[in-house]
């Protein structure tokens, strides 16, 4: 899978695979083994004045600046991208960095996964001249309701979100569906052979449980008592109910749309939640 990005500050990704962000753990293993590729591409090279000009003032007065199309034009026609309604979205898509843009979530990220190139267009400034959007772009996505000073830190998270669901990246196939926003929702999926419950979101729309690892007391705060004794069925209620109270504590939004029991609706009651009426 190919990544474009457009920018005018390449240097912040680094050179991949080796430095910068792009050049450590899952990320960097999927470009060294070619499992992916990414590919910067400074915006100002596309400029024809001496200054190479990118921004300009926004029509109708206003605060700062705005990135020019037409850079952004040449760039992508560099790239050999076609017009926008002969794109195949179904192998590639142009997408724009923008708070204004549909949230980006796991979702996304799986769907982007299946693609072969994703263009990813950093903004700066007030924003970019909303021509790139309207003739250019196959979406716009925003990484969350807050305004960054630039889409790049939004091109690297989703650069990040895809690559580890690419297959072979991860090192257990079946890491990215049984975690937090994973996709493993069927009972069987939710399990080990050996009957333990994967660390999953499979449990039916529930936030990851959470996790322990040695040693067994660390700073007077032992693990869970379930999480030690080799039970089963008591680490599987355990971590259940643990995922449970999480997504109550943290993301309570999430608990509508999740698939919870009669008796998960009690055990919640006992931690105050009440469900929407
Ligand atoms: N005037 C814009 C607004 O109010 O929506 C904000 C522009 S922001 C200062 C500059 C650039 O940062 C945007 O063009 C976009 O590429 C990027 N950006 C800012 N917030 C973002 C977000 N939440 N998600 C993705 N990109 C974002």
């Amino acid at each position: 899978m190919r990544f474009d990005i457009v920018t005018i500050f390449p240097e912040f990704f680094g050179s991949p695979p080796d430095q910068g962000i792009l050049g450590h753990g899952v990320v960097s293993r999927a470009l060294r083994t070619g499992l992916a590729s990414a590919h910067t591409h400074d915006l100002r090279a596309f400029t024809h004045d001496r200054h190479r000009t990118v921004d300009d003032r926004p029509f109708g007065g206003g605060e700062g600046m705005v990135l020019k199309a037409q850079p952004i034009f040449e760039c992508l026609e560099s790239l050999n991208l076609t017009p926008k309604p002969t794109r195949d979205t179904t192998r590639e898509t142009v997408i724009l960095l923008s708070a204004q843009g549909k949230r980006f979530t796991q979702a996304t990220a799986r769907r982007l996964a299946t693609l072969d190139r994703v263009v990813l267009i950093c903004g700066r400034y007030e924003g970019v001249d909303e021509r790139v959007s309207q003739l250019l772009c196959d979406e716009e996505l925003s990484i969350g309701d807050y305004v960054l000073s630039g889409g790049e830190l939004g091109a690297a998270v989703i650069l990040d979100a895809v690559v580890r669901l690419l297959p072979g990246v991860l090192g257990h196939a079946d890491s990215s569906k049984f975690e937090s926003f994973g996709e493993g929702d069927r009972p069987e999926d939710t399990m080990t052979a050996a009957g333990v419950p994967r660390s999953t979101h499979g449990s039916g729309g529930l936030l990851d449980y959470p996790h322990y690892t040695r040693p067994a007391e660390f700073l007077g705060v032992p693990i869970p008592e379930p999480l030690g004794n080799g039970d089963h069925l008591a680490i599987r209620r355990w971590r259940h109910q643990a995922a449970l109270a999480k997504t109550l504590a943290n993301r309570p939004d999430l608990l509508a749309a999740a698939d919870i029991s009669d008796e998960d609706r009690e055990f919640l009651a006992t931690l105050g939640y009440q469900p929407p009426a």
